[in-house]
């Protein structure tokens, strides 16, 4: 036998279930009790009392233990014990209830009259009634079953009953059909069982797996709106959110002046570097939630304020240009000499009806015009403002 089933289901856990689900109807041994206590009243006599209490007390012992291991395994004690542990544990008790109920049962058929022998009878077939749905772990089934029928055929025979041997074959008959029944029950109901279990198994790992997907799927939307050398917004993210920005706003497009001279001197690394700097530089200066730095490509980048009048966007594109300025300074290390950028200034009102094409053609032109004249600076289309610091 080996250890896993078809579907991955190990052998051991295919038992585990076929314990719990025969333990679910372990009260029904409380049932037992009553049953030879009934027996015993229809056969009550001085001369049979001693082997009646022994009777009743066997079936009682063997009740009570099944409860008890019921309830240990319901605490979950003792919890080293296997499945197999158990399942050896199950099959000693149902022996043990077969032998009680089959041995004493025979013995009261060859004491009994017509009518006793009868109550008899339908005790034991109540018994073995009652635990059919043990039948989900067949081998238990068939060791309560099994002393029963063999001992009842057995004291049918020898008893002095009318119809004594006719009673005994029907036993024998009775007890082979229900073997095979509960042979090709019990399979049907482990199969069951297994499938439940596995149908459970592969949910979970549906939902692990849709999780682990979702998780793949927001890192690849990040990355596809994100430049992997700043962190910054990236182009696409930019025009996503340009077309969402209705109201008034602000575009700055910032380009790192004189850049491939510096890439040409210190190299592409250090270039990286100081483009690193120089997005931490624009991001510190602007601090509101709902505005956006983004990295256009090469060494150029695009800020998008929103809800700020024109003064105040105006200021912030200066406050950027200065901080910029100041990298050298405070960087020796990192930045080899002084950078500088040159920005264009765009600013759509509420009321101008801008496209986002437009914005981005004033602010290219601005930008064009503050590097004609002399870089390190902030420059707007309408020449009301070029404030040239360099
Ligand atoms: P200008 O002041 O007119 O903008 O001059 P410029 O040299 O900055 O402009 P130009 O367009 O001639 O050169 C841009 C340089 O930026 C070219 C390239 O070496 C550099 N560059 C573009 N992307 C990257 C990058 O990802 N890393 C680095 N290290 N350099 C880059
Ligand atoms: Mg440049
Ligand atoms: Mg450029």
């Amino acid at each position: 036998m080996t250890d896993v089933t078809e579907h991955g289901l190990r052998n051991a856990d295919v038992l585990a279930l076929q314990m719990d689900a025969l333990y679910k109807g372990a009260p029904a041994a409380v049932l037992s009790i009553f049953g030879a206590a009934f027996g015993s009243i229809a056969y009550w006599s001085p001369e049979n009392r001693t082997m009646l209490i022994v009777w009743l007390a066997c079936i009682s012992t063997v009740a009570l233990f099944h409860l008890a291991t019921a309830l240990l395994r319901h605490w979950g004690l003792p919890k080293s014990w296997s499945p197999v542990a158990w399942s050896h544990l199950v099959k000693g008790i149902y022996i043990a209830a077969g032998l009680s109920w089959g041995i004493g049962g025979a013995i009261l058929l060859q004491h009994g009259d017509e009518h006793q022998a009868l109550v008899i009878c339908c005790l034991a077939m109540g018994a073995v009634s009652v635990t059919f749905p043990v039948i989900v772990y067949t081998p238990a089934y068939c060791l309560f079953q099994t002393p029963i029928f063999l001992s009842f055929t057995y004291g049918l025979a020898i008893s002095n009953l009318e119809y004594g041997m006719l009673l005994s074959v029907a036993a024998a008959l009775l007890s082979m059909v229900l073997l095979i029944i509960a042979y090709s029950m019990g399979g049907q109901m482990v199969l069951a069982l297994r499938l439940s279990q596995e149908n459970r198994l592969l949910v979970e790992q549906l939902a692990e797996r849709g999780m682990a997907l979702e998780a793949v799927n927001r890192d690849l939307t990040v990355q596809t709106l994100t430049d992997p050398l700043t962190g910054l917004a990236n182009r696409r993210q930019l025009m996503g959110f340009m077309r969402r920005a209705t109201g008034r706003c602000a575009l700055l497009i910032v380009d790192v002046d004189h850049f491939k001279s510096y890439n040409d001197t210190f190299g592409h690394g250090d270039g990286d570097i100081c483009l690193v700097l120089v997005a931490e530089a624009l991001q510190r200066s602007v601090q509101e939630a709902n505005d956006l730095v983004a990295r256009q490509g090469g060494e150029e980048f695009a800020i998008v304020l929103t809800d700020l009048g024109e003064d105040r966007a105006f200021d912030v594109a200066e406050l950027i240009r200065s901080n910029v300025q100041a990298l050298y300074p405070t960087n020796p290390r990192k930045v080899h000499r002084q950078i500088t950028v040159s920005i264009g200034f765009a600013y759509r009102d509420a009321e101008l009806h801008k496209t986002t094409a437009d914005l981005m053609a004033e602010a290219d032109a601005a930008l064009y015009e503050a590097k004609n004249s002399g870089r390190n600076r902030v420059s707007m289309l309408t020449d009301r403002r070029n404030l040239a610091t360099g």
